[in-house]
């Protein structure tokens, strides 16, 4: 038998694999994967099936909408479809559906159409019938034309009117809208699920769809759900009925439902992209879940001009907030040996846009986790990437793997030098050991000129490969005797630039002992640990005479461990690091304190204090607020306590905002912070 093609066979398995996720998500009510995964996948085989559509098969998940009701419900055919909602991922796909629109419509290009901007709710459709004003049936949306009847747990939600508040109601009435649990409710039921040590709902949505389809009413009514009522069907006679999305929000309102009070009139696609622009953030302060926004054509009469494809609504898209999680396919596993020699897995795949970025490459943290997660060449992965957290490879889909595809394991000599990688027992690092290895040295040349150590400016990446691949330096102390000349004769350098750099790395010898401490690279001594040090041992010989001869003396500095301790008495031991120190004290490095070091001076009025730094200040930077709180003697700490003394909270701050609060920790914004320092230091800060 020959092989399916290529195509074919990626557009069975993706089948075979939404097709399991569909189950676990719609009658499980237990997801098997992130929702953005879902829809990328699906994504993926509707582009395939629309290139090839002999490769559409009956039971393809892009041929139904939803699942079949479940048993133990009996199901009801809807008197008016509910349909899905096609989904914009980016502006590109906007456009092209409103451009897909205004050729339905007959209309010219760039023709401005009225729209209704609402949020994408992550409930559940319901499907409420009215009968002379009197609820009568309601039922979710199963496979868009028979759903579950569940009148009775629905009359549970108090935001369900079971009259309609209208003196003279039509003789029907159908409703569309979201049954959703709130935030807060959601972790109440969960926290409940955990002392009785049942598995926990994977999100409020999946929690809404379990409690709907609960078979006694009374566990519904204890879980509190709530409803947003947004689409309105009327006998085609009904006098004064609405003729615009917007009128029928009003309509559903003035009977008695809860309508989401952030629906807004578009007049135009730019008004569309700000409104979802604004929600993309402002979202996070609503006490609820939403996965975008749904736009939605305002009149009614061109809602039915336009018409439905198969599964939507031509006339509606759902714009997607950004993914944080995505699949992708793995090119090629490549290795990074960092500064401290550890070799770091690196995963480089199809680019993928997460987060608001495009994503290509995902570190694998070590063999260990290269091992867990079972990578083999060309396999579709997992990638995640939330905010600014850097991207991670979370797992792999097996189910998607090329058959006959090696297992892909970290290599056994070092890729850049070729000596011996060592793993350690008990380490979860593998390393290179060679000193004199090239991506030791460029990763020490970089780590020193770095804007929290010598901060040279003019020496990026690309001039320091130049430098150690051409044999112009072997060491830190190396770069002090580049001269202008040779600078100027490297590539994309020239005079200016080359003359700028010799001025540049001079004045670096001038930067405090702290930054120059935390320049050498020493293993955990980062800049904080670096200042404590700096501020107890005033300089180089003080520091390494403790380390050598009484690193308790070292411990006992505040935030310092056995660790750090270790570690400093590793390093000055060394010979080659006591010959660099020599260089650079012939070279004019003081390597010592001056007068004007951190935490000295009459003004520190948050001595004693700690604070924590939570989400973007409005004019200053995380490193700017340290550096300020520093400056006049308080303590940066990046986690929340009991202990702590101010968090300082900017926008989209996190959950260490939410922990202060549940602690009692005072919250301050920047200009709260400000009025803690004293003047001069608030001053130079503007
Ligand atoms: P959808 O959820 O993307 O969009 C349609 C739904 O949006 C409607 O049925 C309605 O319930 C809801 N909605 C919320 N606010 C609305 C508003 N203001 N106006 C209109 N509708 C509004 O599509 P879908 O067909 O329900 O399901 C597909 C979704 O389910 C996908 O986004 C997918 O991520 C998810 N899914 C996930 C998995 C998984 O394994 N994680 C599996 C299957 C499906």
């Amino acid at each position: 038998m020959s092989a399916a093609p290529p195509n074919q066979a990626r557009a069975g398995e993706l089948r075979r694999l939404l097709q399991r996720a569909a189950h676990a998500y719609y009658v499980l009510d237990a997801p098997e994967m992130e929702d953005s995964v879902y829809d990328r996948l699906y994504r993926e085989l509707l582009e395939l099936e629309a290139a090839q559509p002999e490769l559409i098969t009956p039971d393809s998940p892009s041929q139904r909408v939803g699942r079949a009701p479940a048993e133990g419900f009996s199901s009801v055919e809807h008197r008016i479809g509910l349909l899905s909602l096609d989904n914009a991922f980016n502006p590109g796909d906007l456009e092209a559906w409103y451009g897909r629109l205004l050729k339905v419509l007959d209309r010219e290009p760039a023709t401005p159409l009225e729209m209704v901007g609402e949020l994408k709710i992550d409930g559940n459709a319901l499907a409420l019938s009215y009968e002379h004003g009197l609820l009568v049936q309601a039922a979710t949306r199963g496979d868009g034309e028979r759903g579950e009847q569940i009148t009775a747990n629905v009359r549970t939600i108090a935001s369900v009117p079971l009259r309609l508040q209208l003196e003279n109601p039509p003789a029907w009435v159908e409703v569309r809208g979201e049954a959703l649990i709130p935030d807060d409710t959601f972790a109440a039921i969960n926290a409940e699920r955990a002392a009785r040590g049942e598995t926990l709902f994977a999100n409020p949505r999946n929690a809404c769809a379990g409690t709907l389809r609960q078979l006694d009413p009374k566990v519904v009514a204890a879980r509190r759900l709530d409803f947003f009522a947004y689409t309105l069907h009327l006998p085609q006679d009904t006098p004064q009925g609405p003729s615009s999305q917007w009128q029928s929000l009003q309509w559903l309102q003035a009977a008695g439902f809860k309508v989401n009070p952030n629906a807004k009139l578009l007049p135009n696609l730019a008004a569309v992209q700000a409104f979802f622009r604004a929600w993309d953030t402002g979202r996070r302060a609503l006490p609820y879940a939403t996965d975008g926004v749904v736009v939605k054509l305002n009149d009614l009469r061109l809602q039915d001009a336009a018409g439905f494809t198969q599964k939507a609504p031509r006339w509606a898209i759902a714009l997607k907030y950004a993914a944080e999680e995505a699949p992708s396919i793995l090119l090629r596993l490549a290795c990074q040996v960092g500064r401290t020699g550890v070799v770091t897995p690196v995963a480089e795949f199809e680019p993928v846009p997460l987060a608001g970025t495009t994503v290509s490459r995902a570190t694998l943290h070590n063999a260990d986790r290269l091992a867990e997660l079972d990578l083999h060449a060309g396999d579709t992965i997992v990638v995640r990437k939330a905010g600014e957290i850097i991207p991670e490879v979370v797992r792999v889909l097996s189910e998607l793997r090329p058959p006959g595809a090696a297992r892909l394991e970290l290599p056994q000599v070092c890729p850049e030098c070729g000596s011996e990688l060592v793993r350690e027992e008990g380490e979860a690092a593998t390393r290179c050991v060679n000193s004199s290895c090239p991506a030791i040295l460029r990763g020490a040349l970089r780590h020193w000129v770095s804007k929290g150590a010598l901060d040279v400016d003019g020496l990026g990446a690309k001039l320091i490969e130049q430098l150690v691949d051409r044999g112009l330096v072997g060491s830190i102390a190396d770069l002090y005797g580049l001269d202008a000349a040779l600078l100027a004769s490297l590539e994309r350098m020239g005079t200016k630039s080359a003359d700028n750099l010799v001025v540049a790395l001079a004045a670096s010898k001038q930067q405090p002992w702290h930054r120059q401490l935390y320049g050498l690279g020493i293993h955990h001594v980062g800049e904080v640990n670096a200042k404590a040090l700096a501020k107890a041992f005033p300089s180089a010989a003080d520091l390494a005479t403790a380390a050598v001869n009484t690193p308790e003396s070292i411990t006992a500095v505040f935030g310092i461990g056995a660790e750090i301790a270790q570690s400093l008495q590793q390093w000055f031991a060394t010979p080659a690091n006591q010959l660099l120190l020599e260089d650079l004290e012939r070279l004019g490095f003081s390597l010592a304190a001056g007068p004007e070091e951190p935490g000295a001076g009459p003004e520190t009025p948050l001595t004693g204090q700690t604070f924590v730094l939570t989400g973007s200040l409005p004019s200053l930077s995380r490193s700017a607020a340290q550096a300020l709180i520093e400056a006049a003697g308080g303590k940066v700490s990046g986690s929340v306590s009991k202990k702590t003394s101010y968090v300082v909270a900017g926008e989209e701050a996190g959950s260490k905002l939410s922990k202060a609060q549940s602690l009692g920790v005072p919250v301050l914004d920047e200009a709260g912070l400000k009025s803690l320092l004293p003047a001069k230091i608030a001053t130079e800060s503007n």
